[in-house]
């Protein structure tokens, strides 16, 4: 099976899951390799919640288990970095600090609220959010790009009330194609992540539209994550992205 390259553990404020459980999962699937990356979200507007990871003891326990299963599997210490215009400079000094293997760049906050909770949609048009999050992420990038993989590209409407109902992905690519020529300019894959599919969604973030218009703009770079927050979900949905891999004849940058 594909590597997964995005996972969440007890390192981050949304996951209680045992570092240990992760890896014994990734080696039953015969994985090569298995990156974790939990969360760093500096300023996390959510009162009372925060995504500020611990990071030394992050370091210290993911270098112990890295030896200890080292004949069984590649075990890659990694982060999922959220990026904002207000985080740029302590992203940048943050991986000046630590030698993450790995970076992802994701967008999770809109209007300063994270899209995940319901009170975000309560008087607003789902096309425009779309549009705001797109919009939002196309100037983080342009502040920040010191990363391998840019996450789950439309994330956002995993969460909108209607899911994807009213989501037609060419309203967005005035916006959209200047975030994939940021990428394609910089080497940065794009993720397909299936977390999506293990909520029951119906496809990959992104879209295959997006993949598509990824493809037609000469985007060639992608890596595959399950955003797993239980090592159950590890692998997840990565027989859709290996077609899709091969549909599209991308290159993944970690296989
Ligand atoms: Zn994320
Ligand atoms: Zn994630």
């Amino acid at each position: 099976m594909l590597s997964d390259f995005h996972v969440h553990s007890k390192f981050s404020a949304d996951s209680d899951e045992n570092l240990e459980n992760i890896i014994n999962k990734a080696i039953s699937l015969n994985m090569k390799d298995i990156c974790i990356t939990d969360h760093q979200d500096w300023y996390w507007p959510v009162p009372g919640e925060s995504f500020d990871i611990d990071t030394d003891s992050y370091f210290n326990e993911l270098n112990i288990l890295k030896d200890k299963y080292s004949s069984k599997i590649n075990l890659h210490i990694g982060v999922e970095l959220g990026i904002t215009c207000d985080n740029y400079k302590k992203n940048a000094d943050f991986l000046k600090s630590y030698p993450f293997e790995y970076v992802i760049g994701s967008c999770h906050i809109v209007d300063n609220m994270d899209p995940y909770y319901s009170e975000f949609w309560e008087n607003r048009n789902e096309a425009d959010a779309f549009r705001t999050y797109f919009s939002t992420l196309l100037d983080a990038l342009k502040l920040f790009n010191s990363f391998n993989t840019l996450g789950h590209l439309d994330y956002i409407v995993r969460y909108a009330p209607n899911k994807d109902k009213n989501y037609n992905c060419s309203d967005y690519f005035n916006i959209v194609e200047q975030i994939f020529k940021e990428i394609i300019h910089k080497n940065i894959a794009l993720e397909i992540n299936t977390g999506a599919l293990a909520k029951g969604m119906d496809f990959a973030n992104p879209h295959f539209d997006m993949l598509s218009f990824y493809k037609d703009l000469g985007g060639k770079l992608v890596a595959v994550g399950s955003d797993a927050h239980i090592a159950g979900n590890i692998g997840f949905g990565f027989d859709k992205a290996a077609q899709l891999i091969e549909h599209f004849n991308f290159k993944n940058i970690n296989e």
